[in-house]
């Protein structure tokens, strides 16, 4: 049993060393741009005559890699593959599962640097925002090896005289994970190595944006030792090949981090029987958010602007748990919205290789001409008080972008815009900021400023999300110390990096012999 589980310390760029090391390594880097990942299935790698690029974000015209793309056969395969592994696997000891994830997060560690270079080259991520998507990473792959460790091993039950029973945990079977982009390493990897260290064995479909980085990531897990046939890597098109993976009769379940569109249609496909299926198939769905940071009449206004600015536009507000809502009591409004627009002009914007800057690219195409639309849309629907300019000339550039005066009904308050758009809405006292705060089909993070106990007590209570920080930033969650999900039709609420999660992936068994 290893000891007890600490998160993995944040690297001080403040620090000489630590920032030449990391120049070198985005350096290093460079010299695999444009190698080619193929599918790996059952431990064979597989050549596609579909390859696709991969492409840095802050520079459209640089391809980090070229990567294989699965069409329906392969997907189909793939699953059939995982299922007669799953038969291996599932008998290998918990513990023995487990120390294959701690040596991946020993490799992760020394490699640190590297893959850190990655998320920066593949999904424009700055310095630090790169740093703790890897440090979160190794986290997961150490607290579910303990979780797998501790919930495998017979649980405890009330003792009857002449019986004797036992209860465990057992693994479900052949898992479909398909993660977003925007942690491409650490949700990607803790949704992986969760699945696999409960005891099933899993077909990988990486985010398109991101797939060089997680084919990294299966490399690395054999590097320490996880059989070949555990995890089949199966990057391709979601739109091609989900409904191909979801609808497998053999599929037992689905783990999936994402937009609130395709996770819907998961839960829905994965309800209907298919012929030869023998069970009902589990959804493990996480979704997006809408999440609203709550500022209070008399809160700390200057550690609420700054609070709003940092979860607002960190990675250009390409997080779940982004604040893109700014409800502000009616009487600090005006001079809290000055001070958010103040020092969102004060980030810097660019590419995210260079370490002073704030706020890099947003990921591809597609998201950025969505971003248009909204801030098109926000010009009618508020008061452009910070930003609005985009610039698609080498990467796909999005100014940290507020507006004023927002209605709390209106589409830039209601509908994810993931990217670094900001409303700013009034609220006439602190009741109505938390209806407003909870008036939308999610409920993932909020976060509320106040100095008066009774109205945190009220929020505690009334405020409807998965993750509620009083005084601080609504982004930044911590593995095992804020386990993660939301409510309402942001997911399934599975709380991931807490206690409750591995369970998902695995069902309890119990035996009774008679005595
Ligand atoms: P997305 O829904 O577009 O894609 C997620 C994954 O689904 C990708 O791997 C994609 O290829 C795949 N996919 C697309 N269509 C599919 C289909 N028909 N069948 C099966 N798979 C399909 O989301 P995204 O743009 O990658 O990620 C951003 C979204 O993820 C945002 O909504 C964000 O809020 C959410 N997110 C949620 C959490 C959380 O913990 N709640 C964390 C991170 C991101």
């Amino acid at each position: 049993m290893m000891g007890a589980f600490s998160n993995e310390p944040m690297t001080d760029f403040s620090l000489a060393d630590n920032r030449r090391v990391f120049e070198a390594a985005l350096t290093d880097i460079k010299r695999l741009y444009g190698n080619s990942y193929p599918l790996q299935i059952g431990g064979r790698t597989v050549q596609s005559e579909s390859m696709r690029p991969s492409v840095n974000p802050a520079r459209h015209g640089e391809t980090v890699g070229l990567v294989a793309q699965a069409d329906r056969k392969r997907a189909t395969e793939a699953v059939d593959i995982a299922a007669a592994a799953f038969e291996r696997w599932k008998r290998v000891a918990p513990a023995a599962r487990a120390r294959t994830l701690y040596k991946a997060a020993a490799l992760l560690r020394r490699r640190k640097h590297e893959f850190s270079a990655w998320l920066v080259a593949e999904a424009g991520k700055t310095w630090v925002e790169a740093d703790v998507d890897t440090a979160e990473a190794i986290d997961f792959l150490e607290y579910y090896g303990r979780e797998a460790e501790r919930l495998c091993a017979p649980q405890p039950l009330v003792r009857l005289a002449g019986e004797d029973n036992e209860w465990s945990y057992v693994p479900l079977g052949v898992g479909i994970i398909i993660p977003p982009w925007n942690f491409p390493l650490a949700i990607m990897a803790g949704m992986t190595a969760s699945a696999v260290v409960a005891g099933n064995t899993v077909v990988l479909k990486p985010a398109s944006a991101t797939p060089v980085i997680a084919a990294r990531f299966v490399q690395l897990m054999h590097e320490a030792g996880l059989p070949e046939d555990v995890i089949q890597f199966v990057p391709g098109s979601g739109g091609e090949i989900g409904d191909v993976l979801i609808d497998h009769p053999l599929t037992r379940f689905v783990s999936f981090t994402g937009s609130m569109e395709v996770g819907l249609r998961i839960v829905e496909r994965a309800a209907r029987l298919q012929p030869g299926q023998r069970w009902i198939k589990r959804v493990i769905a996480e979704l997006g958010g809408k999440d609203a940071i709550v500022v209070d009449r008399d809160a700390d206004l200057t550690a609420a602007s700054q609070g709003i600015v940092q979860s607002a536009f960190g990675y250009a507000g390409q997080k779940c748990s982004a604040c893109s809502r700014a409800i502000i009591h009616a009487d600090v409004y005006d001079e809290v919205t000055e001070r958010v627009a103040a020092l969102t002009r004060r980030l810097s914007i660019g590419d995210p290789v260079l370490q002073g800057t704030d706020v890099g690219p947003v990921i591809d195409r597609a998201a950025y001409n969505k971003i248009r639309q909204y801030v098109a849309a926000g010009k009618k629907e508020g008061r452009l008080l910070a930003g609005g300019g985009m610039d698609d000339g080498a990467g796909y550039f999005v100014e940290p972008t507020i507006f004023a005066d927002v209605d709390s009904q209106a589409t830039l308050a209601q509908d994810e815009i993931f990217g670094p758009v900001l409303a700013c809405i009034r609220a006439d006292d602190f009741g109505h900021a938390l209806a407003i705060a909870n008036d939308t089909p999610y409920g993932l993070t909020g976060s509320v400023y106040s100095n008066r106990r009774e109205r945190l007590e009220l929020a505690r209570e009334l405020f409807h999300v998965g993750n509620l920080y009083f005084n601080r930033k609504c982004t930044g969650a911590l593995v095992g110390v804020h386990p993660f999900g939301g409510f309402n039709l942001s997911g399934t609420d599975s709380k991931a990096g807490g206690p409750d999660y591995l369970i998902q992936f695995m069902q309890g068994k119990v035996v009774s012999e008679k005595m």
